[in-house]
């Protein structure tokens, strides 16, 4: 059986850093908002090439904060790609505003940016873009438009933690909001997420609204949450961000088999120089993907489909998006299937899987 995902092998390398780190934890006896969470927000504004970053407690989090660094309108309409993770269509929902959908371009699986303008109104303040499957935006033509229209720009990095456009790292361009959820290219053993923001009055904010509004205990300056990245996790990131680029490297090195591999009857994703991609997700799609599924299944091979139902047609999102169709969302939905490819998987692993794939 070649798994889609196996978290323990994948963290069997780290194993001997992690636990000595879990015993150092441990025997702190500080467990929150320590030395390991300011370590680990360094280290990866660093890694980034982002000015500040602050450790929250997930990647939705991370996203419901950024809008709220904002401080919008009340009425404010943001732009969200039609074919997100529902995390991201929920971070805007949460934080009090309206998701306004936005379909993306069928090559690349992210927000079209020749789609946004027709979206656009005088309530539109934001566009919070996904950096699906691992690949940035079209940052080029997006920040364009921002200009033109005076958005503001928020960046779902959770599936593109070191992926780059003409060599600028996702997280960069505007708010970037990262999860460490466990299956992510950078995951933790837990929940985890942070925010990579530009000024230190930001990183200001965001650290006050992550502890209750509170900068000094007990003094609310903010109506807050509690949404803290806690020292386990951070010392466990710390350990698991020195070895990204490596992670990184053997996922690429595996998408290059399946692109120079796979038979012409799958759709697989788009190569571009302009593009650095990080593959959390490697997706084909092919219009017999239910049938496909079943086959690599009999044979040993564990698939999943990142999304089986768009945002629009969730139940509880119908009424908000009622009377709405996105058929290149919908498109997406019901031929694309991700195949493995994770850290734990072996080029072997890989071959097998193509040798299967090649067959039907
Ligand atoms: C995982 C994910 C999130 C949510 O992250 P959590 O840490 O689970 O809250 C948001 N957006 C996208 C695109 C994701 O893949």
């Amino acid at each position: 059986m070649i798994p889609y995902e196996d978290l323990g092998k994948l963290n069997q390398p780290f194993f001997k850093e992690l636990e000595k780190d879990f015993q150092d934890s441990l025997q702190s006896g500080w467990y929150i908002l320590g030395n390991k969470v300011k370590h680990f927000e360094q280290a990866f504004a660093d890694y980034c090439g982002a000015n500040y970053c602050v450790g929250l407690a997930s990647g939705l989090d991370a996203l419901v904060l950024a809008l709220k660094v904002l401080q919008l309108p009340k009425d404010a309409e943001v732009l969200v790609a039609s074919n997100t993770y529902i995390a991201t269509i929920l971070a805007v929902i949460n934080a009090g505003f309206k998701p306004v959908l936005v379909e993306p371009d069928i090559n690349t699986y992210n927000m079209d940016p020749e789609k946004i303008e027709e979206r656009i109104n005088a309530r539109t303040k934001a566009i919070m873009l996904t950096h699906l499957y691992g690949k940035v935006c079209q940052m080029d033509k997006i920040e364009a438009i921002c200009k033109k229209y005076q958005l503001h720009l928020i960046e779902d990095c959770a599936q593109a933690h070191g992926a780059k456009f003409k060599g600028q790292q996702a997280g960069t361009f505007g708010l970037g909001a990262f999860s460490f959820y466990p299956t992510k290219n950078l995951g933790s053993l837990g929940d985890g997420g942070a925010l990579t923001v530009k000024t230190e009055q930001e990183a200001t904010l965001v650290k006050s609204l992550r502890n209750y509004g509170s900068a000094k205990k007990y003094h609310n300056d903010h109506i807050g949450y509690n949404s803290r990245l806690d020292e386990i996790q951070a010392g466990f990131l710390s350990i698991k961000l020195r070895y990204l680029d490596e992670i990184t490297a053997h996922k690429r090195t595996l998408a290059k088999l399946y692109h120079d591999n796979l038979k012409g009857d799958f759709i697989k994703p788009q190569v571009h120089p302009d593009f650095f991609d990080v593959y959390h997700i490697y997706n084909i799609r092919h219009p017999k993907r239910d049938q496909l599924k079943k086959y690599l299944l009999e044979n040993g091979i564990g698939t999943e489909i990142h999304y089986p139902i768009p945002p629009h047609q969730q139940k509880a999102y119908q009424k908000i998006f009622k009377g709405e169709s996105y058929p290149i969302a919908e498109e997406i939905h019901q031929t694309t299937l991700s195949l493995p490819i994770s850290f734990a998987h072996s080029t072997n692993d890989i071959e097998k899987v193509m040798e299967v794939m090649n067959q039907f």
